[in-house]
């Protein structure tokens, strides 16, 4: 290292507080319009001249809602980029955000002073560890928002320390600020061209010290079911009713494969919407697993189903068919393992051993990584997100801006 690492946690603290009172949930209620609310726009415009006041010369919002912000860099190195979301999830209260700082945390229940919502350490076990800390939470009426403008508050401490430090080498580094995550639409509409880089992080996800390189594979499987119908005072023997085989269909996936029973590397069938009568029926599942093996173990297991169920059915029909959704991004990420490999060094530099982790779902990483931007997660420091018992730790925000500086020194070196 040749360069001073230490963080200005102060300035986080700050930054953090100020942008989590500002409004920004996405909604599922308005489709195809992005930024999905205008108070991501308010937000992003905010961050511009934050960043303006810093000293950022290359900062723009574009028509979506993207804030991109490019550091020219101080010597001949790739560029690399760090991605965080403007939004807020949509269905826990986001508006009137009031953040509650706790110094030097006692090691207790956080009890918040509205709604009587209490942060247990009994459902956050983690608590135990950051006796002594900072944490921060929202006064039990709202979420707190650290999903992810901990990433927001943390991007803007490295920003600050890149302009005012000349000893870090690096290439350029490009700050993305995107809309719509927590709908799904937050990599669809990001200028890749405008960024030019070799790949980009993510921060957005828990804790500290984990690296996120794996995502599910998704297929969207439709099983559609066709029976007989007939006026029911005369159906003996002639009607077969396709509302009777769907339920069996279902009731005989199995226990073990369901969203409810498995975790960590397990995947599942998980029947999400039923529609139709007595003479067809559509019943639409997830297939969810991390490897393209595995969707089609699940999806021959539905196959059997079907194949027994219509023999049991005389005269029913049915056809599953299926639809690619995403693909686990560790395909992607596996074509430059620099990727991930230099996320590892820049944690062993802060002394932290990293733990590989996957993720139960497609992220805007993963979408990006198809989309030829590959882009792991890092932590930005926050728990129980979504939640009005959501909090964040000042001291691993810090660290994670200081896994950050090393991150971007190693691309440089
Ligand atoms: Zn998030």
């Amino acid at each position: 290292m040749k360069f001073n690492d230490t963080v200005n946690k102060d300035y986080i603290k700050e930054m953090f507080i100020k942008y989590a009172k500002i409004q920004s949930n996405s909604t599922e209620n308005n489709p195809g319009k992005t930024p999905s609310t205008p108070e991501q726009i308010e937000l992003g415009k905010i961050i511009v001249h934050d960043l303006k006041a810093l000293g950022v010369k290359e900062v723009e919002q574009d028509k979506n809602g993207y804030v991109i912000a490019r550091i020219k860099g101080n010597t001949q190195a790739p560029t690399v980029a760090f991605i965080s979301h403007l939004d807020t999830y949509h269905s826990t209260n986001g508006k009137g955000v009031e953040p509650i700082v706790h110094e030097n945390y006692n090691g207790k229940d956080i009890v918040l002073p509205k709604e009587g919502t209490v942060i247990k350490v009994s459902d956050f076990p983690e608590l135990k560890e950051k006796v002594g800390k900072t944490l921060i939470s929202s006064s039990g009426d709202t979420l707190l928002g650290g999903d992810d403008k901990c990433g927001i508050a943390i991007s803007m401490e490295v920003i600050k320390f890149l302009l005012n430090n000349t000893e870090l080498k690096h290439g350029d580094v490009c700050f993305v600020f995107t809309p719509d995550e927590e709908i799904g639409h937050g990599a669809e509409l990001l200028d890749l061209r405008k960024l030019n880089a070799v790949c980009a992080y993510t921060l957005d996800s828990e804790g500290f010290g984990t690296i996120t390189n794996e995502t599910f594979c998704a297929n969207y499987m439709t099983v559609d079911i066709k029976g007989k119908d007939i006026h029911p005072g005369y159906a003996k023997n002639k009607m077969v009713n396709a509302l009777r085989i769907a339920s069996r269909f279902i009731e005989k996936l199995p226990t073990d494969k369901r969203p409810e029973t498995t975790e960590e590397r397990q995947g599942f069938l998980h029947p999400v919407k039923i529609e139709g009568g007595v003479s067809n029926v559509k019943i639409n599942l997830l297939v969810r697993d991390f490897a393209v093996e595995g969707l089609k173990e699940l999806q021959d297991i539905a196959q059997n189903i079907a194949n027994n169920t219509q023999k049991e059915f005389q005269g029913s029909e049915i056809t599953i068919s299926i639809k690619e959704q995403y693909r686990n991004m560790r395909y992607e990420l596996d074509k430059d393992p620099r990727v991930v490999e230099y996320a590892v060094k820049a944690m062993r530099a802060c002394g932290v051993e990293p733990k590989m982790s996957v993720a139960r779902g497609g992220t805007d990483g993963s979408r990006l990584s198809y989309r030829g931007l590959l882009t792991p997660d890092i932590p930005a420091g926050f728990y129980a997100f979504h939640s009005k018992m959501e909090w964040v730790c000042l001291e691993e925000m810090a660290e994670n801006a200081k896994v950050i500086r090393h991150l971007i020194s190693t691309w440089a070196s």
